[in-house]
């Protein structure tokens, strides 16, 4: 069940740190057509509605090269999130469980995260499909997704091998 700020029955929150441990520059902004937590994909979908991701300056040039990638992936920050809970109750049925078992919005750090079909980009503006943000949330990086990428180094002594336990 989507929420919106509400502590549920058998939820758990904690007197969180004040939040100065990171600087985090916001580099864009999203655009997409939702305006309320309630109608947000809970995950985004490739066949879903194109979005816009507005990317300020300087940060611009920094797009270069990225229209050679099919899929990328977006790290935003989900702005309206509490971030208190440490135990949560997705369903509300008097259950709860541990946040780092979730991928709820609300958490200790509200980064969210989707790998996006990279539809085209003009100028400052990249199009997407594949989010689930509320319009307006505040951009944090764009990579292309890792598993377009192969391993450079071959295999070490020590690595982890199928098999192993
Ligand atoms: N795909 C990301 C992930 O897995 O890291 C986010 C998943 S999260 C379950 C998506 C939900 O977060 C949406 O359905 C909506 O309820 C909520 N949401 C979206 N944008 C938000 C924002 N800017 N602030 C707070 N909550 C937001």
């Amino acid at each position: 069940m989507v929420r919106e700020n509400e502590v549920r029955a058998a939820e758990r929150t904690v007197a969180a740190p004040r939040a100065a441990d990171a600087g985090l520059v916001f580099i864009g902004r999203i655009h997409t057509p939702w305006t309320s937590r309630m109608e947000t994909p809970r995950q985004g979908r490739h066949d879903g509605p194109t979005c816009r991701i507005e990317v300020f300056e300087p940060w611009v040039e920094a797009l270069d090269h990225v229209a050679d990638f099919e899929r990328i992936e977006v790290l935003y920050w989900l702005h309206q999130s509490r971030r208190d809970l440490v135990m949560q109750s997705p369903a509300n049925d008097g259950t709860a469980r541990g946040t780092f078992s979730l991928r709820s919005p609300a958490r200790p750090n509200p980064i969210g995260t989707s790998i996006a079909r990279l539809i085209r980009i003009e100028g400052p503006n990249v199009f997407v499909r594949g989010l689930d943000c509320l319009d307006g949330t505040p951009l944090l990086d764009l990579k292309p997704d890792r598993t377009l990428f192969t391993p450079i180094a071959p295999p070490q002594a020590g690595d982890f091998q199928t098999g192993d336990p």
